[in-house]
């Protein structure tokens, strides 16, 4: 079920509902890997998991 509050394009994560582009987590959390960052680039999706090939 998709999570309203989290809008997300990444398809091949796991947790993507693809045909809508929302995320199905409750919660997620959000991380960087830059010491200051700036842009939107700088900022990363820790909850990501890679889709399976196989379900
Ligand atoms: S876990 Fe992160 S990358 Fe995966 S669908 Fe949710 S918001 Fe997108």
């Amino acid at each position: 079920m998709k999570n309203p509050s989290i809008k997300c394009d990444v398809t091949s994560c796991k947790h993507n509902m693809d045909s809508e582009h929302y995320c199905t987590l409750d919660c997620i959390q959000v991380g960087t890997h830059e010491k200051n960052p700036s842009v939107p680039e700088c900022t990363d999706c820790l909850s990501f998991t890679k889709k399976s090939c196989c379900g």
